[in-house]
């Protein structure tokens, strides 16, 4: 496939809403693109001033102008995946996890039959840890193998390596890349096509909030199809551009995070561009977001003063936010949508 026919131009061309510059949507083909909001960056690393357009056919939304390529200069040195991983922390987590009764809970219904304890749950705690849990717990696949595409500092790489998990990640960002090698895991610095895996190699592909910073999705998730094995899974998580914060903040929506996410996906728009780089979707679900609505509220707070940060501060602030993500789910507008997709035969 070739990566360069499903990329906007650089430029855009997308404040141009009747635009004849001849610029494509990557996903319909359509050239009819209208502005939703223009924003510079609001945590203030990166410099311009940029637009969300959004397709008028199919009504997916992107970033203009859209960077070359993977910038550091744009996340900055107090971006999340740069920090040390709390190896302590971890430890401590995946201990309780491994050798207590947790573990004869994924030893009985997520497949990890290398892990087991004497001491059993009583059948409702171990149902109430199992849905807590099963979202981010991967069922076992015996010596399977896990890529994390966008792995950052590793903390998910060093988790499921300790339930018994081959795993790999890929990150462009060499800090974060360094973070990984201190705990000896397995990552390359690039892009997904760098790393070169073999076809059919893993079990799961997951992108947990990573998907809305690449620049060519369609090629990305056409080079993930190839490593997956047929009966594979893609699991993918990323904020929800008709979920109902943006729907009220709008440019304060922490899920846009301009300029650092350049493709904002809806249920919708994230199906059809997955289901085109040769997936199908078995299962797509709305979260609850309430702290991404605490830090949309405390952006609009610190950018427009309306409320001042002491009000922010308050239960108020949190309450309303759990209300409106409690709100956001049952009504299926959540900020964050988690999907899982499998290759299409
Ligand atoms: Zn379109």
């Amino acid at each position: 496939m070739n990566r360069e026919q499903h990329r906007f131009p650089p430029d855009g061309g997308l404040s141009r809403p009747d635009s004849s510059t001849g610029v494509r949507c990557i996903l319909c083909g359509s050239s009819r693109i209208k502005t939703l909001c223009r924003s510079s960056d609001l945590r203030g690393v990166a410099r311009g001033t940029f637009s969300l357009g959004q397709c008028v056919g199919c009504h997916l939304t992107v970033l203009t102008p859209l960077p070359h390529g993977f910038d550091p200069e744009t996340y900055g040195a107090q971006y999340y995946t740069h920090q040390r991983l709390d190896v302590a922390a971890l430890t401590e987590y995946l201990r309780k996890i491994t050798s207590t009764w947790r573990a004869q809970v994924l030893h009985d219904w997520l497949g990890y039959t290398h892990l087991a304890t004497a001491t059993r749950p009583s059948r409702i705690v171990a149902l109430l840890w199992y849905v807590r849990n099963r979202r981010s717990i991967p069922r076992y696949h015996g010596d399977g193998r896990i890529l994390d595409v966008g792995c950052g500092n590793g903390d998910t790489l060093f988790f499921y390596r300790g339930l018994g998990w081959d795993a790999y990640g890929v990150d462009p960002d060499p800090e974060a890349c360094a973070v990984c090698r201190t705990q000896g895991l397995k990552v390359v610095q690039g892009e997904i096509f760098d790393a070169g895996f073999p076809a059919g190699f893993f079990d799961i592909v997951r992108m947990h909030h990573v998907l809305e910073h690449v620049r060519d999705p369609i090629g990305t998730l056409s080079e993930i199809r190839r490593v997956l094995k047929k009966n594979g899974l893609l699991i993918l998580t990323v904020p929800n551009i008709d979920g109902i914060g943006f729907a009220m903040f709008k440019k304060y929506w922490i899920g846009l995070d301009i300029p650092r996410h350049l493709f904002f996906y809806s249920p919708a728009t994230l199906r059809r561009i997955v289901e085109k780089a040769g997936f199908s979707c078995v299962r797509l679900v709305h979260l609850r977001s309430a702290g991404l609505l605490r830090n949309s509220l405390s952006l609009l707070a610190t950018h427009r003063q309306i409320l001042s940060p002491a009000l922010n501060n308050t239960m108020v602030g949190t309450s309303l936010s759990v209300a409106l993500a409690i709100l956001g789910q049952a009504i299926g507008r959540g900020d964050t949508i988690e999907a899982t997709f499998v290759p299409r035969s």
